[in-house]
């Protein structure tokens, strides 16, 4: 197995909302490997941004522990703080907001780059040095953000969360707002970054021929809670939880008519402040079987090395 760069453990994030709780992640247990591109997939609603939000350490969880290299997040003086806020950075879904639009490309990515203590000739050098990684021509760093198209500033948006030299990147949805022509570039240069500078990756989506495209591993999310995790490989061929079975129904397919039926979605995600009981899919599986799976919640098991799945029926 490789080495661990973090590790979710027991995580939970409860909110409070008058006399509910909304449980945004609930006993969550994942590990993000050295050089692999974990992919986090589910319906909106899943936990996937609060998830990546907790690693990021812009959120604590209510329970449980996140490590960076086996050290715990949430414990740290303000100056390892900072170490830590290095290590771990975050691309967001929508360019266009990401940048402080009254500056210059090369003000938005200076002001980052001497935050993290660069002087003057360092920030020009690792400019010109991520200029090149993400295949943009120094021109652009006079340009204002609102000169460019949302892929050139996506790639921007990562080439500014490369300037600390992070040991991992969590991307959330980093393609979704972008136009498809575009969105098969951003893929091919996240992809760059991982086989050419060793560059470890959560990748958050909705969408799971991306994942599938861009992905090592796979966390699949429901309410919440984790439903199944495994290779791509394996998860994609041994499907064994009807949710991520559902999930691989919806993709987009060359005949749309041959859908199983009994792998369709069926209604909405239901509040997360009214949680179905049991498993919290029961009341949109079509596999749910009364007495059981309304009642008890199934257990992550594990099905082949490193496949798990939380269905009774596995
Ligand atoms: Fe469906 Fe029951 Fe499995 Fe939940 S435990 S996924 S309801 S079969």
């Amino acid at each position: 197995m490789s080495d661990v760069l973090i590790e979710v453990k027991n995580v939970k994030k409860y909110y409070r909302k008058g006399k509910k709780t909304l449980k945004a992640l609930d006993q969550v247990n994942i590990e993000v490997w050295d050089n692999e591109i974990l992919g986090v997939v589910g319906e909106s609603g899943c936990g996937k941004s609060t998830l990546g939000r907790c690693m990021m350490n812009l959120i604590q969880p209510t329970e449980g522990t996140i490590t960076l290299n086996g050290k715990d997040i949430f414990t740290l003086s303000k100056t390892e703080l900072k170490e830590i806020r290095k290590k771990i950075q975050m691309v967001f879904q929508n360019p266009f907001s990401s940048f402080n639009p009254k500056y210059t490309i090369r003000k938005n990515l200076s002001m980052v780059a001497r935050f993290y203590g660069m002087n003057s000739a360092e920030t020009s050098r690792r400019l010109e040095e991520l200029l090149e990684v993400i295949s943009l021509d120094k021109s652009v760093l006079g340009r204002m953000p609102t000169e460019l198209s949302g892929g050139q500033l996506q790639r921007l948006a990562i080439a500014r969360a490369l300037i600390s030299r992070p040991e991992i990147i969590i991307a959330d949805e980093p393609v979704s707002a972008l136009d498809v022509s575009v969105q098969a570039q951003i893929l091919n240069l996240l992809l760059d970054l991982k086989s050419n500078y060793h560059q470890t990756m959560v990748f958050i989506s909705h969408d799971l021929p991306v994942v599938e495209h861009i992905c090592d591993r796979v966390v699949v999310m429901y309410l919440g809670s984790v439903m199944e995790m495994g290779t791509v490989d394996d998860l994609f061929s041994n499907t064994a939880h009807p949710y991520t079975m559902a999930l691989l129904a919806a993709k987009p397919r060359e005949n749309p008519d041959v859908v199983k039926e009994e792998a369709q979605l069926q209604g909405d995600v239901p509040n997360a402040l009214n949680m179905p009981s049991g498993c919290k899919f029961h009341t949109r599986c079509p596999r749910a079987k009364e007495g059981l799976c309304d009642c008890e919640v199934p257990a992550l098991k594990e099905i082949a090395q490193g496949h798990v799945a939380a269905c009774h029926l596995v």
